[in-house]
C-alpha cells in the first residue's frame, strides 16, 4: 500500500483525497503519478476500473493555474459517458482548489451551450474527438494555452475510427505540452499515437491479477 502522502501534492489536495476515501494509491496511481508529476509523457495500461482517471487528474492539476483564464488541459474521450464520468472524477479531485472551471464538450448536443461554457472561461476541457474538433474549426475552443494533453480509453477512441480526428486536434495544441496517454489493452494503433504525438512517452502496464 503506497500513500498519497508521498506524492508532491499540496495539502488541501491530500486532505480533499482523505475527505474522498482515496487512502491508498492503486498500483496504476502508484506507477504513473511519480512520473506524470514531473511533467514528462505517459503511456499507461491497466484495464477498466483501476483508477486510471485519478491518475493523469491529479499530475493535471498540480500544474494547473486557476488564475489564470486559459484552457490549460484536454482530456479526448470515446464517448459522452465516459466523458461525463471523467468530468464528475476531476470535478471531485479539484475541490481542493479554488475555482476550477471543467466544461464537457461532446456531440448529439447543440454547440451553442458548449460555445457558451467555453466564453464563461474553462480550465479543463473534457471531450470527444469530433467535437471537440468541431469546436476548434469554428474558434470557440483556442488550445494556445494548454499544457497537457490527455488520451483516455485511447484503445477505444482508435476502435471508434478516431485517429485523423485525433491527429487533427492534436496539431492545433503546443507542442511544448505534457501528454498522458490511457488504455485497457495495446492494440498497434497506440504506438503510432505515441510517434507521432509523444516526446519519448515512458511505458508502464499493470498487468490484472490472474
Ligand atoms: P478507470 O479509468 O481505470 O476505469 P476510474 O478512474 O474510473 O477507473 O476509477 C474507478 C473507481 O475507483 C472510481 O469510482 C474512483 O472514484 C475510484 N478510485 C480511484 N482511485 C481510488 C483510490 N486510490 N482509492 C479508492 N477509490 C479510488
Ligand atoms: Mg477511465
Amino acid at each position: 500500500m503506497t500513500s498519497f502522502s508521498s506524492l508532491p501534492l499540496s495539502p488541501a489536495m491530500l486532505a480533499n483525497l482523505q475527505q474522498l476515501g482515496y487512502e491508498a494509491m492503486t498500483p496504476i496511481q502508484a506507477t504513473s503519478l511519480p512520473i506524470a508529476l514531473q511533467g514528462k509523457d505517459l503511456i499507461a495500461q491497466a484495464k477498466t476500473g483501476s483508477g486510471k482517471t485519478a491518475a493523469f487528474a491529479l499530475a493535471l492539476l498540480s500544474k494547473l493555474n486557476p488564475r489564470w483564464f486559459a484552457v490549460q488541459t484536454l482530456v479526448l474521450c470515446p464517448t459522452r459517458e465516459l466523458a461525463d464520468q471523467v468530468t464528475v472524477e476531476i470535478r471531485r479531485l479539484a475541490r481542493a482548489e479554488e475555482n476550477i472551471k471543467v466544461v464537457t464538450v461532446c456531440g448529439g448536443v447543440p454547440v451553442r451551450g458548449q460555445r457558451a461554457s467555453l466564453e464563461n472561461g474553462a480550465h479543463i476541457v473534457v471531450g470527444t474527438p469530433g467535437r471537440v474538433m468541431d469546436l476548434l474549426e469554428r474558434g470557440y475552443l483556442n488550445l494556445e494555452g494548454l499544457n497537457t494533453l490527455v488520451l483516455d480509453e485511447a484503445d477505444r477512441m482508435l476502435d471508434m475510427g478516431f485517429f485523423d480526428d485525433i491527429a487533427t486536434v492534436v496539431k492545433q495544441a503546443p507542442k511544448e505540452r505534457q501528454t498522458l496517454l490511457f488504455s485497457a489493452t495495446y492494440p498497434e494503433g497506440i504506438a503510432k499515437l505515441a510517434q507521432q504525438f509523444m516526446r519519448d512517452p515512458q511505458q508502464i502496464t499493470i498487468k490484472a491479477p490472474v
